[in-house]
C-alpha cells in the first residue's frame, strides 16, 4: 500500500526559524567527538542498513507512487546501490580512516609524514527527485563513514519517497547527529544561509550555481553533482543489435529522467537508417506494442515537466512515438530527426524519453560538436573500433562515460562519479565518497634527535649550498 504524501506546507516561518538551532545542535554533537570513533560510524551504518531493509516494501511503494518505478528498477538503481555503498563503507572504513603514511623527502630528514583523515564536521546534503532515494542515501553513507554529522534536504517533488526517508532517518538517528528537513526552495535557501563545513548538492546546473554562491559566502567547500546534455556517439562500425538495446535501455530507464541518460545521438549517417529500424523494434521488445500498458515503463514526475517535454517534441520530425497522455503523465519513447541547434530540444537537458538524432559523416565532426558545447556529465561512444573509441575519449572531456554501453559506469563504485565544468565539481562513490567528505590533513612528525642549525638565522649556508641540499627529494 502506498504511503500518504507529506504536505509541503512545512515551510512555515517557525520551521524555517528552527534551522539555525538544528545546525548548532549538530555542531555541538560533532564537538562531543563521538563521530571520530570508527566503531560508532560502523554501528550507525549498520543501523541505516537495517532500517532500509526493514522498510524495503514502503520504499518500493513510494517510488511507484512518485515515478511509477517498477521494483526491478527501484532495486537496481536505488536500494541495491545504496545497500552496496553501505556495505562497502562498513567493510573498509577502518582502513580508509587510518592516517596514511607517505614518503618524506630527504631534505626533511629526520621525519615521518602522514595524511590524517579528518571529518569536515557538519555536512549539508541536498538532493533531486529523479532517483530520490539513492541520491540522498548514497552520499549519506559516505558522509557517515567519514565521521560527519549530516543535515539532509530531500526533493519536494518526490513526496512519497521523502516521507519514507524521513521516517527511516527519524526512527534511526537522533537529530543532533542526522537531521532531515523537508520543503522546497525556501527550506533549501534557509539551510544554505547557514555555515556548513561541506555542502553536497545534486540537481540542476542552474540551481548548482545558486548553491555555489551561497557556499562561497562561508568559504564552504562543495561537491556539485549537476546535469546537462550527455551525448551518445554512434560510429559507422557497430554491433547494431547490442548498440540499440544498450542505448535504449539507458535512455528509457526511469522514463529518461536520468542525469546521465544519453540526451541526444550523434550517428554516422551510413548506419542511421538501420539503427532507427532496430531501435523501433527494441522499444517494442522492451515495452510491447503500447508502452503505456507496460509495468516496466515509468511516468513523468509532474505536470510542469510533462508540459515542458511536450513542448520539446515540437521540433524536427517524429520518427517514432510522440504519443502523450496528460492525465497519466505518459510520454511514449520518442525518436526525432531533423533538429537544429536553435531548437530547444538541442539546447536544454531533455530529461525525458525523447531522443533527437543528429547525423555526421566524419568522427571529427562529432567530436567538434561535443567540444563546442558545455562539458557533459557523461559521454558514450558505440564502436567496434578501439582506435575510434580512444580518439573520442582522448579528444573530449566529460564527467565520465562508457564505451559500448550507457549508464553502467555509475554502478562501478571503483570509478569516481561526478561532472566537470557545467556538469559539476567533485565526485563520489565508494572510497571516493569517503574522500569527498574527508579533509586530508598533511602532517609531518619531526624527530627531536637531530636539529641541524643550518635553517636558523643568521644563515651560514650560501645559496649554492642550499640549492644542492634542496635537490634531495
Ligand atoms: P533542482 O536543481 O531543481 O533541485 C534540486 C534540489 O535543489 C531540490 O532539493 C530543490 O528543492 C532544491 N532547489 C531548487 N531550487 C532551488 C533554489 N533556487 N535554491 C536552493 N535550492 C533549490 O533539480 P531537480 O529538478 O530536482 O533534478 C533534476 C536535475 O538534477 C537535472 O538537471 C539532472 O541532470 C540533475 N541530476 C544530477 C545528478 C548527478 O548525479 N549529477 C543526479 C540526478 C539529477
Amino acid at each position: 500500500m502506498a504511503v500518504a504524501p507529506i504536505k509541503v506546507t512545512s515551510e512555515t516561518a517557525d520551521i524555517l526559524a528552527a534551522i539555525p538551532q538544528s545546525i548548532q545542535t549538530q555542531r555541538d554533537f560533532f564537538k562531543s567527538k563521538m563521530t571520530l570513533d570508527v566503531e560508532f560510524r560502523i554501528e550507525q551504518l549498520r543501523k541505516l542498513r537495517n532500517a532500509i531493509v526493514k522498510h524495503e516494501k514502503a520504499i518500493f511503494d513510494a517510488l511507484k507512487e512518485d515515478l511509477n518505478k517498477c521494483e526491478f528498477e527501484a532495486y537496481g538503481t536505488e536500494l541495491g546501490m545504496v545497500l552496496g555503498e553501505i556495505d562497502k563503507c562498513i567493510k573498509n572504513v577502518k582502513k580508509w580512516a587510518k592516517p596514511k603514511k607517505v614518503k618524506t623527502t630527504m631534505f626533511h630528514f629526520k621525519a615521518s609524514s602522514y595524511i590524517y583523515k579528518d571529518p569536515y564536521g557538519v555536512v549539508l546534503l541536498i538532493s533531486p527527485w529523479n532517483y530520490p532515494f539513492q541520491l540522498l542515501m548514497l552520499p549519506l553513507a559516505g558522509a557517515i563513514a567519514a565521521g560527519n554529522c549530516v543535515t539532509l534536504k530531500p526533493s519536494e517533488l518526490s513526496p512519497h519517497t521523502s516521507e519514507i526517508m524521513t521516517k527511516i532517518i527519524q526512527e534511526t538517528f537522533s537529530p543532533e547527529y542526522i537531521s532531515i528537513h523537508n520543503g522546497g526552495v525556501a527550506t533549501s535557501q534557509a539551510l544554505l544561509k547557514e555555515k556548513f563545513d561541506y555542502v553536497f548538492f545534486t540537481g540542476s546546473t542552474h540551481v548548482g550555481k545558486i548553491v555555489y554562491q551561497a557556499a562561497a559566502k562561508h568559504l564552504t567547500p562543495v561537491t556539485l553533482e549537476l546535469g546537462g546534455k550527455s551525448p551518445c556517439i554512434i560510429d559507422k562500425d557497430i554491433n547494431l543489435d547490442i548498440t540499440a538495446k544498450r542505448l535504449m535501455w539507458g535512455k528509457l530507464v526511469n522514463c529518461g529522467q536520468t542525469c546521465i541518460a544519453p540526451d541526444y545521438l550523434l550517428v554516422h549517417s551510413s548506419v542511421k537508417a538501420d539503427l532507427v529500424k532496430r531501435i523501433k523494434e527494441v522499444i517494442k521488445e522492451f515495452y510491447g506494442e503500447n508502452p503505456q500498458k507496460s509495468k516496466d515503463y515509468g511516468r513523468i514526475i509532474n505536470e510542469r515537466h510533462f508540459k515542458r517535454l511536450v513542448n520539446l517534441m515540437s521540433a524536427g520530425k517524429i520518427l517514432e512515438g510522440g504519443v502523450t497522455d496528460a492525465q497519466d503523465r505518459y510520454i511514449s519513447p520518442t525518436l526525432i530527426e531533423g533538429v537544429t541547434d536553435e531548437d530547444l530540444v538541442m539546447q536544454e537537458e531533455i530529461f525525458g524519453p525523447i531522443l533527437p538524432i543528429v547525423e555526421y559523416n566524419d568522427i571529427n565532426e562529432a567530436i567538434k560538436y561535443v567540444n563546442d558545447h558545455p562539458k557533459p556529465l557523461a559521454l558514450y561512444i558505440f564502436t567496434k573500433n578501439d582506435a575510434t573509441a580512444q580518439k573520442v575519449l582522448n579528444e573530449t572531456t566529460s564527467g565520465g562515460g562508457c564505451v559500448n554501453d550507457t549508464l553502467m559506469h555509475i554502478g562501478n563504485d571503483h570509478l569516481p562519479f561526478g561532472g566537470v565544468g557545467d556538469s559539476g565539481i567533485g565526485a563520489y562513490h565508494g572510497e571516493h565518497s569517503f574522500d569527498t567528505f574527508t579533509h586530508n590533513k598533511g602532517v609531518m612528525d619531526k624527530s627531536l634527535s637531530l636539529d641541524p642549525p643550518v635553517r636558523y638565522a643568521p644563515y651560514k649556508l650560501n645559496l649554492k649550498m642550499l640549492k644542492s641540499l634542496m635537490k634531495f627529494n
